[in-house]
């Protein structure tokens, strides 16, 4: 989907590159300057940094706080650490200025649409309507006051997938200055990518854009200089039936995989919101992205529809 242009052929040193594997995907560093053990402690630490929050925010991993806000928030609040608190109400705001387009508790949508285990299928009838009944950044109780979680009703799972990456890339990002990094490159399974200063001796990193339609086209070259960008596309993850393909972003407002534009990107600052607005805008219509991007400022955008 992205793919970072060469900047290290023209450097004249080695840049240190290290790499894990969390939230199912590949993240990656790319550090540049001239001390080598600093760098390297610097993005061991950023990684370490990530897996943690792979192990805090994960659906599918059974001690994770969102496991338990999932099992337990309909019964009873839940208490998590300011970090996730302040999370889930980025969230929440982001759902109210996409209009829903984002919604985190799009949880039961993906089990019904079977997007959380393999490539998706077609639901049943009866399930699909249960699962769009609760659906909703309204029937999430965020306390304010002592940081709990509550669920207004049972059945409600919330699903990090559209945001955590860019979380996770953020929280890297905030790692990596505090040890006095100043020039690297960050992605997460290539669908959030953050470029950290420049590459020495140039102007910004060079980030390329492949058309999802199959060819190897760019469809564009985006410079990052302490900013981010966010692809969203339906080929992510997605099924062919009756010749027509469901991808894993599904509108919550009809319960239906999205399917009038392929690729989404959004760059700016922030990579936790570059990551959650490419998920909102390939849910809107052409008429509603243009009004949401008018109110982010910073941010701009790239919709190839279908
Ligand atoms: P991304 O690749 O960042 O666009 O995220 C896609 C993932 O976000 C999916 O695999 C789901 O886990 C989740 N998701 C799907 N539809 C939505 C939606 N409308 N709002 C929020 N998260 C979603
Ligand atoms: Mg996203």
């Amino acid at each position: 989907m992205i793919e970072s242009q060469d900047n290290s052929r023209t450097l004249s040193f080695q840049p240190v590159t290290l790499s894990i594997l969390a939230m199912a995907t590949r993240f990656e560093i790319v550090l540049c300057g001239d001390e080598f053990d600093r760098l390297r402690a610097a993005g061991e630490e950023a990684l370490e940094e990530i897996e943690a929050l792979d192990r805090q925010l994960s659906r599918f991993r059974g001690g994770s706080d969102i496991s338990r806000i999932n099992a337990t928030a309909a019964r009873e609040p839940v208490k998590v650490e300011p970090g996730l608190f302040h999370l889930l109400e980025l969230a929440r705001d982001i759902s109210e200025r996409t209009n829903g387009a984002f919604d985190i508790t799009i949880g039961s949508l993906m089990n019904v649409w079977g997007f959380e285990y393999d490539s998706g299928h077609i639901p049943d009838p009866s399930d699909l309507e249960a699962a769009r009944t609760i659906i909703g950044m309204k029937y999430v109780r965020l306390n304010e006051y002592d940081f709990t979680v509550s669920f207004e009703h049972a059945g409600i799972i919330i699903d990090l997938g559209a945001i955590g990456k860019g979380y996770a890339i953020e929280r890297a990002v905030e790692v990596l200055k505090n040890a006095g990094v100043t020039s690297a490159l960050l992605h997460g399974g290539t669908s959030t990518v953050y470029g950290l200063g420049a590459p020495p001796g140039q102007r910004a990193w060079r980030i390329a854009v492949k058309n999802p339609k199959g060819s190897n086209e760019l469809i564009d070259d985006i410079e990052l200089m302490d900013n981010s960008l966010s692809v969203s596309a339906i080929h992510g993850k997605s099924f062919i039936d009756g010749g027509h393909e469901y991808g894993h972003i599904i509108d919550p407002g009809t319960g239906q995989p999205s399917s009038h534009t392929r690729l989404a990107a959004v760059s700016g600052p922030s990579p936790t919101i570059t990551d959650a607005l490419s998920t909102a805008l390939l849910v809107l219509g052409k008429e509603e992205y243009k009004a949401l991007m008018s109110e982010f400022i910073g941010y701009s955008e790239i919709i190839i529809n279908n």
